[in-house]
């Protein structure tokens, strides 16, 4: 689910493999996120888009991760409350851009919906095998992995709203999910911001 992974997570170390991996989960998150936005606006699907979401906050969970390694408290708090705005920024965009096509809606292309949903699943099971090794305590696993797996049941979701587009010949499924996912994704962003003042008072 997007948004499900936006609690910083402590790796272990600070090894040159560390770094490589997390570069890597960077990478392939940042790409997920250009394509998903792309072909979902080429395919007029919105869950999609808001799948995009989830990969641009992994990118700067991990991005951040990386960043923040030595760094003081306080500029890990900075970074934190400007990956929260831009995530909510990003999500209200979606969860508005959505409700406006209620209006004038087509069904996407759902051909291109299922198959980027499943390039998708791919590259989530991939970062959470690469980042597997790395981390840091019980606790820790069980973020990583929740969070993988809440990110696995997303894709799934796109997935089966696909086949409901193309059974049905409707946009509702798309729609309803798309929904459905910016307004968990916004809400954490928010969470994520509530936390970061916490801290910094
Ligand atoms: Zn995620």
């Amino acid at each position: 689910m997007p948004g499900c992974c936006n609690n910083e997570i402590e790796f272990d170390g600070q090894s040159p493999q560390y770094r490589r991996v997390l570069w890597t989960v960077i990478a392939i998150n940042a790409v997920m996120f250009a394509v998903e936005i792309v072909t979902g606006a080429l395919s007029g699907s919105k869950a999609l888009q808001a799948d995009a979401l989830d990969f641009a906050g992994d990118t700067g969970t991990y991005a951040l991760s990386l960043w923040v390694i030595g760094k003081p408290l306080l500029w890990r708090t900075r970074a934190a409350t400007l990956k929260g705005a831009s995530l909510l920024v990003m999500g209200l965009v979606i969860l508005v851009t959505t409700l406006l096509s209620f209006g004038n809606a087509a069904p996407p292309l759902a051909g291109w919906m299922g198959g980027i949903a499943l390039l998708a699943l791919a590259a989530n099971v991939t970062s959470a095998l690469l980042l597997m090794r790395f981390r840091n305590g019980d606790a820790n696993i069980r973020s990583v992995w929740l969070c993988s797996r809440n990110d696995a049941i997303g894709n799934v979701g796109v997935i089966a709203a696909a086949g409901l587009v193309a059974w049905l010949n409707s946009p509702w499924p798309d729609l309803i999910l798309a929904l459905v996912m910016a307004s968990l994704f916004t809400h954490s962003a928010f969470s994520i911001l509530r936390q970061a003042r916490h801290e910094s008072s």
